[in-house]
């Protein structure tokens, strides 16, 4: 290091009179007890390029000399202060997956989702103990590592070991927290499972975050000796020791939409196939299912969400189920669906996380503590959550669903955790009829194993039945063929000499399934509808819809209908045309809009057994 330690106290005394005069002063004279002064990395980089480099690569001494240095700085009142320097701003983010032993003992920046937080506890940072013997009071700073250290002997008497008892008040104490972020939905490429790491903080940045949030943090990472049943190994954990939390703002955006890109974006909004088009560049693999994939299309847009007079909130999301046989692509549309959402996240009712889908209290397999964890819809919040196998998914998972899907936040009251987390997420579910495939002599909506409160929430639910049907048939397994070795071909050719590629005419055949519209062109135009379209219905669209909400409830006034219509279908209905005029970046929900959702929503209802 090229820097003294004298010159480095000096250097940000100077620093910090120069930039944070103001704040220090205004720290000095505040009486909250805690007290932190927040550095932006920027200005050190103004300052002393050399002083930011030694920050990030040495940053627990640098950061000593920053708050060795804060007492030295000259303010107009006489008092004296001690503070947490806490820098924020820090550049070049690094993702959980990079990190490596390069990075140990280095400041670093990290973004991600809360998915776990244990209770904000004490913890000893300075022990004070007296000997048994002589009344000596002894202190022993204790490491972050969460090994309690004792002191041995005594100055009274260096031969005989020591008996000691812990001062409390003597001792010094923190507030500590640890924090399980994961890597974001959109920082993974398709498929990847998101990594996670486990980040200490303490005193004023312990207790600010909740599971499901997204947050920067900026800390140095350190290292554990493993323990395993041999005593130490040589592997070894890393963890981030937090210096700073920076909560990303609701506008955050992670994608990045350049001015060319919105031109695109408009004048494909013009295309007069832009329905179609946005239609077939749903799973384009997978044969069929149009009106799944209009849904689906629909869904990925959302409707607007209300916020009426009184307080309520009215969600803009649209959920979706799925009911089929198995081996009919169910799995793979939600695959396809969560790489191309932004923010789109997969589960499956059968192994979800200990969190479950929603969230839960759980206890931490480290040191039995109460934690609370974020489940896929709280992870998907402003996203999809596509559910696989939601018939077969816990009791709990169940139950917590109401809430989940029309509230859209779940509330966690357990072992002493007290929490409401957000899940303003699309619910995109797929299940298997209660026998595992559909029995044609039996009525369709007794098949669906899930009671009726929880499929009233869906907007659309789709029965998908494998029935053959040699044309349908055929067409599938020339699909399924075409896209299994179109790609594949095409790279074995590059290999092949010409003269060796036979039947050019076959292969030309095979060409790949390509979407009308590519995935991340589509990601981006969802995301700039989201952010700029928010239609509003016209008069005549309304009257239509209201006109068609009477005649589904009188047809639904029967005894046997297997769903109750209620005002639950219309608020979908709005959701859906909503979802529709954004399809086109258009402000004004128009009739036509209303129509093509009355279409879906029959074909729905019809399927599920109503006519
Ligand atoms: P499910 O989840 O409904 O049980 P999967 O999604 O696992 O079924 O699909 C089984 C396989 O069959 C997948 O490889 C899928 O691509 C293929 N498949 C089934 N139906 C179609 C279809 N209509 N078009 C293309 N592929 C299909
Ligand atoms: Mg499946």
């Amino acid at each position: 290091m090229g820097v003294s330690v004298v010159s480095s106290v000096q250097k940000w005394k100077e620093f910090l009179t120069r930039y944070y005069k103001n704040s220090i002063h205004q720290l000095a004279v505040s009486d909250s007890k805690t007290k932190s002064l927040i550095v932006e990395f920027p200005d050190l980089i103004n300052f002393d390029v050399r002083l930011a480099e030694a920050l990030i690569s040495n940053p627990g001494e640098v950061l000593k000399h920053a708050e060795d240095a804060l007492p030295l700085v000259d303010l107009p009142v006489k008092k004296q202060i001690s503070a947490y320097i806490r820098v924020v701003k820090v550049p070049k983010k690094t993702q959980v997956r990079d990190l490596r032993s390069e990075h140990i003992n280095t400041m670093i920046s990290i973004d991600g989702t809360v998915r776990k937080i244990t209770d904000v506890r004490p913890r000893i940072v300075e022990a004070a103990f007296e000997c048994a013997r002589c009344g000596q009071i002894t202190y022993i700073p204790q490491e972050g590592t969460g090994k309690f250290i004792e002191p041995s002997y005594c100055v009274c008497n260096e031969e005989k070991k020591g008996v000691f008892r812990l001062l409390f008040k003597e001792s010094r104490f923190e507030d500590y927290q640890r924090i399980k972020i994961q890597e974001s939905p959109e920082d993974l490429k398709g498929g990847e499972q998101p990594q996670t790491l486990d980040i200490n903080v303490s005193n004023d940045i312990a207790g600010i975050v909740t599971p499901g949030e997204r947050i920067i943090v900026n800390g140095i990472l350190r290292s554990a000796q493993k323990i395993n049943k041999d005593g130490k190994s040589t592997y070894f954990d890393i963890y981030l020791d937090g210096n700073s939390l920076e909560q990303e703002q609701q506008e955050f955006d992670e994608l990045e939409i350049s001015p060319e890109e919105e031109e695109t974006i408009l004048k494909l909004s013009r295309d007069p196939r832009i329905y179609t088009k946005m239609v077939n560049s749903i799973a384009p693999s997978i044969y069929g299912y149009s009106e799944v994939k209009e849904a689906i299309a629909l869904q990925l847009f959302s409707g607007i969400p209300k916020h009426l007079p009184d307080g309520t909130r009215i969600r803009g999301d649209i959920h979706i189920l799925l009911v089929g046989d198995p081996g009919i692509a169910k799995s793979q549309i939600l695959r396809y669906v969560v790489k191309l959402a932004p923010r789109g996240v997969y589960a499956s009712g059968k192994s979800a996380s200990s969190a479950g889908l929603t969230a839960a209290a759980v206890k931490d397999e480290f040191d039995g503590s109460w934690t609370l964890e974020a489940g896929a819809l709280v992870l998907a919040d402003k996203g999809v959550a596509a559910v696989d196998e939601m018939d077969k998914m816990k009791n709990e998972d169940r139950s917590s669903l109401h809430e989940a899907m029309e509230q859209q936040s779940i509330s966690v009251a357990k072992a002493g955790i007290m929490a409401t987390l957000k899940c303003r997420c699309s619910l995109l579910g797929a299940a298997n009829p209660k026998l595992g495939r559909f029995d044609p002599f039996e009525s369709i909506p007794e098949q669906i194993n899930m009671p009726p409160s929880l499929m009233s929430r869906f907007d659309l639910i789709f029965i998908l039945q494998d029935k053959p049907e040699e044309r349908r048939d055929q067409n599938i397994a020339t699909h399924i063929l075409k896209s299994h070795y179109a790609g594949e071909l095409n790279e074995h050719r590059k290999n092949i000499p010409t003269s060796h590629v036979r039947e050019e005419s076959v292969l030309d055949a095979m060409k790949p399934i390509q979407p009308e519209i590519t995935a991340q062109l589509l990601r981006k135009y969802i995301a700039y509808a989201k952010r700029k379209v928010f239609p509003i219905m016209r008069e005549d669209a309304k009257e239509r819809i209201i006109k068609f909400y009477l005649e589904l409830r009188k047809q639904g006034e029967g005894d046997n209908a297997p769903i109750a219509v209620t005002a639950r279908q219309l608020e979908g209905l709005v959701r859906l045309a909503e979802a529709s005029a954004r399809m086109r970046l258009e402000d004004e929900v128009t009739i036509d809009d209303v129509e093509k959702t009355i279409d879906i929503v029959m074909t729905s209802l019809k399927q599920v057994g109503m006519d």
